[in-house]
């Protein structure tokens, strides 16, 4: 089974009000150290994973560079990391290559790097196509620039393009996100994402919000259940327009669906490198032989830039775990449930070799009864409802509750 590569690439121009991804503004020099970083680790990879107990894979079919913002690097620093994961993996030819790119940030130079790396896939992190939503989170593109970016891409022979979006944006109103939806789709981008404004103290305008302040325009943002109606126009508007739901936050052309990101919902291995990157790659043969309880290996980087890029740091590994049956089990329901053609118990129960205990099919009964999840033979699905209130309908059959909000 192919792995999917994922890089993190922690550098943006300026940080978001509403971002709590690990990212920010840094020196050139850190980035410099960071990429020669990233570059070791992934020669290293193999080394690194076996020592874990995990099986390393040579065959990869995604790549995927995301962030922070990977186009604030140099293209020579792009080519760099790419030539580092070429000379390792054997990327296949229909391979899926994305970058996220900030609108805006891809200049002439890089978009000629990007094609020479082989990427044939951009997400842009437009967030609003209204002016003063965007600005007011602090990006600097417009509308027009996003638009421009979009025909570059295409004339570049590019065409598989995704587009963020968020719902509860300061300023945003019924008939503002309706204007955005309608742009995304008249751009006729194969690949959509639509966020819920998170509110939580991991970004400036979250502990705005929890404050009840007024800075980073938070007495303009719409309240939760605004925010909920919003979301629930975006399903609508996209699925009448053939961008299908296929996962709570995801909307694609048929076939355009994110291969990359479908690796983490379908625990199919992925290796990720840089700062806080996570991999999940099947027990290597010492750990199935130890025990039958361990079927895959999870392990995570620091957060820490200035941990990650320190000389002679020992090793970037933060975390390491072993993922018992029981525990592949869980995140078969959690991470399958996410998608809209939800999972199938009986084929989870024989894949695993488990039981569901008790516990998570009463659970599940429970769920079904108070209309968040729907049944259909052996296979459940959440329901609009429960795509809604999605994390407390996984917490609620799953032992490890910090997992649930993965
Ligand atoms: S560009 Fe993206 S990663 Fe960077 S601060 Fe803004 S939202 Fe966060």
């Amino acid at each position: 089974m192919s792995v999917g590569i994922y890089i993190s690439v922690p550098f943006c121009k300026q940080k978001c009000s509403f971002c709590n991804f690990v990212s920010g503004v840094f020196s050139r020099q850190k980035m410099r150290n960071y990429v020669e970083k990233v570059a070791d680790d992934v020669r290293d990879s193999r080394q690194l994973a076996e020592s874990l107990g995990a099986r390393w894979q040579r065959d990869a079919d995604s790549v995927y560079l995301g962030g922070g913002t990977p186009t604030t690097l140099a293209p020579e620093q792009i080519a760099q990391m790419f030539a580092a994961v070429r000379s390792e993996f054997q990327i296949s030819d229909d391979a899926e290559i994305t970058v996220e790119c900030a609108p805006g940030t891809l200049s002439d130079e890089m978009l000629e790097a990007l094609l020479r790396c082989g990427v044939n896939r951009v997400s842009f992190g437009v967030q609003s196509f209204v002016d003063q939503e965007s600005h007011a989170v602090g990006r600097t593109h417009t509308r027009e620039s996003v638009l421009a970016d979009i025909a570059r891409l295409r004339d570049a022979g590019i065409s598989n393009l995704s587009i963020d979006l968020i719902a509860g944006l300061p300023h945003q109103t019924r008939e503002s996100w309706e204007e955005s939806l309608a742009q995304a789709i008249a751009t006729a981008v194969p690949h959509v994402s639509v966020y819920i404004l998170e509110v939580d103290e991991d970004s400036r305008l979250g502990r705005e919000l929890v404050a009840g302040g007024a800075r980073y325009h938070a007495h303009h943002v719409p309240d939760e259940d605004l925010c909920a109606e919003l979301y629930s126009t975006a399903c609508e508007r996209l699925n009448v327009a053939g961008i299908r739901q296929y996962e709570i936050s995801n909307f694609a052309q048929s076939g355009c669906e994110s291969r990359h990101n479908l690796k983490y919902w379908t625990r199919r291995p992925y290796i990720g490198f840089g700062l806080d990157a996570h991999s999940m790659l099947p027990a290597g043969p010492q750990e199935s032989n130890n025990t039958a309880a361990v079927a895959a290996m999870r392990f995570s980087t620091t957060d820490d830039l200035e941990a990650y890029i320190a000389p002679n740091a020992a090793s970037a590994i933060h975390e390491s775990h072993c993922v018992s049956r029981a525990e592949a089990l869980e995140e078969e329901l959690f991470l399958g449930l996410r998608l809209n053609r939800g999972v199938d118990v009986s084929e989870i129960e024989a894949q695993t070799g488990l039981q569901l205990t008790a516990e998570q099919s009463h659970g599940i009964e429970e769920l079904l009864a108070e209309g968040l999840l729907n049944r259909c033979g052996s296979r459940i699905v959440l329901s609009e409802r429960g795509r809604l209130l999605s994390n407390e309908v996984f917490s609620r059959f799953i032992a490890d509750k910090d997992a649930a909000a993965v």
